[in-house]
């Protein structure tokens, strides 16, 4: 299998001082994409392409949400001909938004639609190639054969658009990679910028350049890792095509917003990014918000506070591995990232206040219980608590309140730098040692480093905060400073939702990269309505998830562990991989989501895709432990990872088999 090369390490144009990377411009209808031009929202219908008054409804709606391109699926040459009438009506109504076409296995429709639409998207995973999930030892002579085989399937499309000025996206799907490609390459980010790579070359052949690419994963690790790549590789081969961000099947509501976010806002943060589309299990009209709302935050990061410069990249940003840490009192090491939870603005009455953050007090045996998502730390600031708190949760207070503590092992200080190096008192055990960039001298490190009871808190005030952050972080890893260290961010003046996003970018960056033993967020004037602050995203689409009297306590511990799942680091729930739904959806996606959610949230761990259809569900279901796939109307077909375990179950008896395969599998618990 091909390795990257670990010393080309450059994606992007600096990781110190925003800005955006310069792609070539693509003109897509009247709404070009790439170069300077704004980064470009976007969203897919759900309708049946057939039906056009509700295909054009909906593109309505969607557009009035803020997308400036629309896709709808066409599956066969019946759709791809519907788009003509579908384009003619919005047309009619006044609607002038560029339509893209999805295409998957059929050439056919996609030579038809280039003719029509402004754009069409291809799967380079399964334009030529039907998936058989086979192993297949090519020689460079097969493989070449091979390349030449999907030459002549793809070059009429190649030649319809260059007639038409019709664009096209080259979208590569980790989970729906040809066997060829697999082959030689794995699952792996090499051979999704492969897969693309191979078709491009084909259009550049023939003079062709109107093309965005993408490299769309469930997996954020991968997804990023591999637009890192795409950009390294197009680099070396002269090429700058715009780039189109997404995560696939992210699901929906909180988890779906908080694993795009964490996706698609890493690469944004480091300037990547042309057109961007965020895929959740809802209403296409739910999307644009969120992606509005992400791009919103580079509209005035350039001119950032300045960042010196990196002169050594200690790490391969190609690959995951964790910042080796040694391990404290349950911090760093090979402990999963913590979650501290900042109580220190809430005036505690009684035990009570703890079941935000996932701890349960039993008064009448006077025993705690806790679930998934309790919290590792429990900061105080200055204030004290009227009762004891959980054995394994570390109280962590004020130095200057601590020290003045008549009972000091309740707890443990929390001291900026100034105080830690100018006083002898602090705990045996462990230390919390505050600061960024500018406290975090060289002496004060060469001292925090030979010190083993130091927890180091790295905060930020620079906008462009993930910078700055990596940018210790990679000087800890040059001086071999091995403490545990914590990322915190402040917050305010936000909406819950964009709260959510924002958080989810900070530490999701971070955490992507092996950074971070736990994660704090201190939040500030922060409103519960969605409707209040989010002036740029539309404001009818904009949900926040937030139930009536949640507090913002155990909203922001809720997405702290969202967090940290999406990134794969620390896992505390089900994982549901479900795609956003499309015209060849069998069933009610949204709903059945719902409903499988209901029965198997409790099962730690687990993967589960529910797929809308047979024709790309199970080469898209990624890594999942099981899937729930549409085959048929009222026919559900069950897998166990790749394998076919039931075949075209009745919908109503489909859930009930999927528990039944995970009991059979042993991966069953009895809800509490
Ligand atoms: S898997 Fe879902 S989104 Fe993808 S084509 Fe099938 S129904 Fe559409």
């Amino acid at each position: 299998m091909h390795q990257t090369n670990r010393n080309a390490k450059k994606y992007c144009n600096s990781l110190t001082e925003y800005s955006r990377f310069k792609t070539r411009v693509v003109n897509i209808g009247d709404i070009p994409c790439g170069g300077d031009y704004p980064i470009r929202i976007q969203s897919m219908t759900t309708t049946d392409t057939m039906d056009t008054k509700a295909t054009v409804e909906q593109t309505i709606r969607m557009v009035e949400s803020g997308c400036d391109y629309v896709r709808i699926t066409a599956p066969s040459k019946l759709e791809a001909q519907n788009l003509d009438s579908i384009k003619k009506e919005l047309r009619n109504r006044g609607y002038t938004v560029p339509l893209i076409a999805d295409i998957h296995f059929t050439p056919n429709a996609a030579e038809l639609a280039a003719r029509i639409v402004e754009k069409v998207r291809v799967n380079p995973g399964n334009y030529a190639d039907r998936k058989k999930f086979q192993t297949i030892e090519y020689t460079d002579t097969n493989y070449k054969a091979e390349i030449e085989r999907i030459r002549e399937k793809f070059t009429p499309l190649v030649k319809v658009c260059k007639e038409y000025g019709t664009a096209m996206r080259i979208g590569t799907n980790h989970g729906s990679l040809s066997d060829r490609i697999m082959s030689r390459y794995g699952d792996t980010p090499l051979g999704m910028v492969e897969s693309a790579l191979e078709f491009v070359r084909i259009c550049e052949d023939m003079n062709y350049y109107d093309i965005v690419l993408s490299m769309k994963a469930s997996n954020t690790q991968v997804m990023v890792q591999a637009y890192r790549l795409l950009i390294k590789m197009m680099e070396d081969e002269g090429m700058n095509y715009p780039l189109h961000l997404g995560v696939t099947e992210a699901g929906g509501g909180e988890d779906g917003r908080v694993k795009s976010a964490l996706g698609i806002g890493t690469l944004l943060e480091d300037g990547l990014g042309d057109t961007i589309r965020v895929s959740l299990t809802e209403d296409p009209e739910y999307e644009a918000p969120v992606a509005i709302s992400l791009v919103q935050r580079y509209k005035s990061r350039s001119g950032h506070k300045e960042i010196k410069p990196i002169e050594e990249e200690p790490k391969d940003p190609f690959n995951y591995e964790r910042r080796h840490s040694f391990e404290l009192s349950g911090f760093g090491g090979s402990n999963v990232p913590r979650v501290v939870a900042d109580f220190s603005k809430r005036k505690m009455k009684n035990q009570t206040d703890l079941n935000d953050i996932g701890y349960f007090h039993n008064a009448e045996t006077d025993k705690w219980n806790m679930n998934d998502l309790a919290a590792d730390v429990l900061y105080l600031g200055s204030e004290d608590i009227p009762f004891d708190i959980p054995n394994g949760l570390k109280a962590v207070y004020d130095f200057d309140f601590w020290i003045k503590l008549e009972n000091k092992s309740k707890g443990f200080p929390l001291m900026n730098v100034s105080q830690y190096l100018g006083s002898n008192q602090r705990s045996k055990e462990l230390n919390f040692v505050v600061g960024n960039i500018s406290s975090f001298t060289p002496d004060a490190l060469d001292k925090i480093k030979q010190d083993k009871t130091v927890v180091m808190v790295l905060e930020t005030s620079n906008v462009h905060g993930v910078a700055e952050q990596r940018r210790i972080l990679f000087d800890l890893l040059l001086k071999k400073v091995e403490n545990p260290v914590i990322v915190k961010r402040g917050y305010q003046n936000l909406n819950l939702d964009e709260l959510r996003l924002y958080s989810s970018t900070d530490f999701g960056s971070l955490l992507i990269d092996g950074f971070g033993d736990g994660i704090w967020a201190e939040i500030k004037n922060i409103s519960e309505d969605g409707k209040n602050s989010n002036e740029h995203a539309k404001k009818e689409y904009v949900r926040t998830f937030v139930q009536k009297h949640e507090s913002k306590e155990k909203v922001i511990n809720r997405t702290l562990f969202g967090i940290l799942q999406a990134a794969r680091v620390r896992i505390s729930k089900t994982e549901y991989i479900a795609c956003p739904s499309c015209g060849r959806t069998l069933f009610d996606l949204q709903d059945t989501t719902e409903m499988i959610r209901k029965r198997t949230e409790h099962l730690k761990g687990v993967k589960i895709a529910i797929m809308g259809c047979i024709v790309n569900g199970p080469g898209e279901m990624a890594d999942a432990d099981y899937g729930y796939v549409g085959s048929g109307v009222g026919k559900i077909t069950l897998y166990k990872g790749k394998d076919i375990v039931r075949r075209n179950v009745p919908t109503e008896n489909a859930v009930d088999s999927l528990i039944n395969i995970i009991k059979e599998d042993g991966n069953w618990l009895e809800p509490n």
